[in-house]
């Protein structure tokens, strides 16, 4: 995804001396509604490179909330400093700014920030979604984003193998976080066999005990035999050192940016792989916390995850598309988002 400043409609810069506040808020677009994303805190090694984070992270919000039917655009925003420089003044001070952008943003958690964090920030601006705990709140995203995972994985199971059964199918996990123990829970009740790997060997131990996968090391996962490559740790992952080692027929997973650049998504369809995209199969979070704000009556677990069952349907148009135009999923996803963002500014 290329970057250039030109295709941002807004970019904010905070600072204040008094609490210490550095940040960036980024709205790339607005154009199918409120620029929504989470708020990001990290220890970035200049000013730039959180720049460059945020025009990322907020162009990808366009594209994820853009593909999923959902009426709004892409926001992100970063907080320059570690955890340590974290103050409730500071928290409040950044939302006095979130409020100033009267809702053309509107915050959640990301990296760093959490459910206490956004209270603070909430004292300033109703602008914030996805408080844990908090009456009519979607909650923990991990478990929607872990449903609509499975649902994409269907569907593209059901184009690499001509059934949309998982039943019998190897899946090769790479990270047992929190939406890959979601996914184990609806992977198991399938029949499918889980070979999984993790940084933390305490996570893999405890993947074997509630759901018997099989454990591996963390660079054996490239070379399992294995039907559906699943990606649930960090970007990065599919690259060109990786991908010929991988002998899945489809690459299907939760982690974001897995492609590590767009020429990488040429190469996964010339070997035969379908990939289907980062942002389109694990949207569920973002489907998730769109039913607390956006969908009358509030938010209900039932519809929300009806409508995240969804994400089978996208993949499968995807792919579909994909195959009649001869293209990289990857390329076809990006078209189709930006069709969208592009009819509805017309
Ligand atoms: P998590 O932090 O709970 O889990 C990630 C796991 O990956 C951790 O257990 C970590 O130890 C492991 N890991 C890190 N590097 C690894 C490596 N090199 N090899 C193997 N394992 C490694 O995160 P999560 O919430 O489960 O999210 C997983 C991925 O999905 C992330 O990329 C995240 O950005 C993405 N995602 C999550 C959500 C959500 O709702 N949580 C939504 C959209 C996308």
């Amino acid at each position: 995804m290329s970057l250039s400043v030109r295709d941002f409609e807004q970019v904010t810069f905070c600072n204040d001396e008094k609490t210490g506040l550095q940040a960036i808020i980024a709205v790339h677009s607005t154009a199918l509604g409120p620029a929504v994303g989470g708020c990001r805190m990290w220890d970035y090694a200049s000013s730039e490179e959180a720049l460059t984070d945020a025009l990322r992270l907020s162009k990808g919000m366009t594209y994820k909330a853009s593909i999923s039917g959902l009426n709004w655009g892409g926001g992100k925003s970063v907080i320059v400093g570690p955890a340590s420089k974290k103050t409730p003044e500071l928290l409040a001070k950044f939302g006095e700014f979130v409020n100033r952008l009267g809702g053309v943003y509107v915050t959640a958690k990301d990296v760093g920030i959490g459910s206490p964090d956004l209270k603070q920030i909430k004292t300033k601006t109703p602008h914030v979604l996805g408080i844990d705990g908090e009456a009519k709140s979607s909650g923990d995203p991990s478990p929607a984003t872990a449903w609509g995972v499975y649902q994409g994985m269907k569907a593209t199971a059901k184009h690499a193998f001509g059934t949309d059964s998982l039943k019998g199918l190897t899946i090769a996990m790479q990270g047992l976080g929190a939406v890959s123990f979601g996914m184990l829970e609806h992977l198991a009740k399938e029949g499918a066999k889980v070979i999984g790997t993790d940084i933390d060997p305490a996570k893999i131990e405890k993947a074997k005990k509630q759901y018997g996968i099989t454990g591996v090391g963390v660079e054996e996962i490239y070379d399992q035999t294995c039907d559906i490559f699943s990606p649930c740790a960090l970007g990065s992952s599919v690259n060109v050192v990786t991908l010929p080692r991988i002998k899945a027929k489809a690459i299907a997973g939760a982690a974001n940016n897995q492609l590590a650049t767009d020429e990488i998504g040429l190469e996964v369809m010339k070997r035969g792989i379908l990939y289907a995209p980062d942002y389109a199969i694990n949207a569920g979070g973002l489907m998730n916390i769109y039913h607390e704000s956006m969908v009358d009556g509030g938010y209900n677990h039932d519809r929300a995850f009806s409508h995240i069952a969804k994400i089978a349907q996208t993949i499968d148009q995807i792919l579909t598309r994909a195959k009649a135009e001869n293209l990289p999923s990857s390329v076809v996803a990006d078209r189709m988002a930006e069709e969208r963002v592009k009819n509805a500014r017309r």
